[in-house]
């Protein structure tokens, strides 16, 4: 019987990759009909050895992945810094083509003997006998049902597996991501861009030689009214300055802004009878971490051993795959509380107040 995953992202693949190494039939249950850009492409120099760990390092050579040579940063005081990754042990990062990492994923999945079903959307999850029962509708709206023996939850934010089971969902802050993709005149370097202003942060990341993702984090309740088209987006980043010496001369290369939420988030509970949640919608991450991603593939890595050995009869392996995602997340929520308390000159406006 099958391992059933919920979600094709970066979580659902890698835990699916390990699974399907140590010999365990699985298929990966993907909602959208085709992979989609999503917001999120930074990656860190650290994520390399995850990606050798995971025998997917090949997958980082793909052209349309960016080579990130660090931070260059206005965080705490009016002056520009830079954190090169030029010093580091592996002396690059990646800004990834989510669009094509996705595709690279789901077809690793396939060669690997997994079936990743696109365009199938899980509606309906029951525990029977010893075994659960997952309704889909199929890329056709014809709803299908089929057995697993363990169940994944790697649907994202949402957390709609588990949500199903009446597990609540914590949420921390209220970030969320306002953002448009943007052409430049210039060939612009290969760095992120990141810019802490009164409301909130700038985040821009290249996507290619002359287009730049571009977005403004803040709360839900601050986003300003006017922020509804990539023009405005835009137009509001020229009051930054490293942020606005990056886009100067450029035009949007959409009409609309996507608001995607970026907020801190956990399950109450992660694990259960023959089933996990994995990557955000487990533990999601505020993007200033730039360690979504990571954690979704680390994560994924985890969770295939963990249901492995499950499967073969130990008891303790999701206590133990739970522990180890609890102090992962642990370890971020000092990382970020430091972060943010870096910044201390807006500490009377509402983000900074809520932060520091
Ligand atoms: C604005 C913003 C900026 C970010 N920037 C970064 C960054 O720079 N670096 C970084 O590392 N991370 C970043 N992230 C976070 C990163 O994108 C996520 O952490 C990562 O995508 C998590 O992977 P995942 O597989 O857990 O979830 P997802 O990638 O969200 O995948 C979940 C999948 O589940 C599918 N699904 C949902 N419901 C169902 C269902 N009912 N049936 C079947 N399938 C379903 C969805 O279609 C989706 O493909 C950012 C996030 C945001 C919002």
């Amino acid at each position: 019987m099958p391992v059933i995953i919920i979600g094709g992202g970066p979580a659902g693949a890698a835990t699916a990759l390990q699974l399907l190494r140590q010999g365990y039939e699985c298929i990966i249950l993907e909602a959208s009909a085709a992979p989609i850009r999503k917001p999120g492409e930074t990656i860190p120099p650290q994520a390399y050895s995850l990606f050798k760990k995971s025998g997917l390092e090949t997958l980082l050579q793909h052209p349309a992945h960016l080579t990130c040579h660090g931070n260059r940063f206005v965080w705490g005081s009016q002056t520009p810094t830079d954190k090169s990754f030029f010093a580091n042990t592996v002396a690059q990062g990646w800004h990834l083509s989510r669009e094509i990492f996705e595709t690279q994923l789901a077809n690793h999945v396939i060669q690997c003997g997994g079936q990743y079903l696109h365009g199938c959307s899980m509606t309906t999850i029951k525990y029977m006998n010893d075994n659960w029962s997952v309704s889909y509708a199929d890329a056709q709206k014809e709803i299908q049902t089929i057995t697993a023996s363990f169940i994944v939850d790697a649907t994202g934010r949402k957390s709609r597996v588990a949500r199903q089971m009446g597990i609540q969902r914590k949420v921390m802050d209220k970030l969320a991501g306002v953002t448009a993709c943007v052409t430049l005149p210039q060939h612009i370097q290969q760095f992120t861009y990141l810019e802490a202003v009164a409301d909130g942060w700038w985040y821009a990341a290249p996507l290619s030689a002359q287009q730049l993702v571009l977005s403004f984090m803040t709360d839900t309740d601050l986003i300003p009214e006017q922020l509804r088209s990539a023009k405005a987006l835009l137009d509001a980043a020229t009051t930054t300055t490293l942020i606005a010496s990056v886009i100067h001369d450029s035009t949007p290369t959409t009409t609309n802004v996507t608001v995607a939420s970026a907020a801190t988030g956990y399950l109450s509970q992660r694990t259960g009878q023959q089933w996990l949640a994995v990557g955000d919608a487990a533990f999601s991450y505020d993007p200033i971490s730039s360690y979504g991603i990571t954690s979704a593939l680390d994560g994924g890595y985890y969770a295939g051993h963990a249901i492995a050995e499950y499967l073969k009869g130990d008891a303790d392996a999701l206590t133990a795959y739970d522990w180890a995602i609890s102090t992962a997340f642990s370890t971020y929520m000092k990382m970020l509380i430091g972060q943010y308390n870096l910044e201390k000159r807006w500490s009377n406006s509402p983000f900074w107040s809520r932060r520091n």
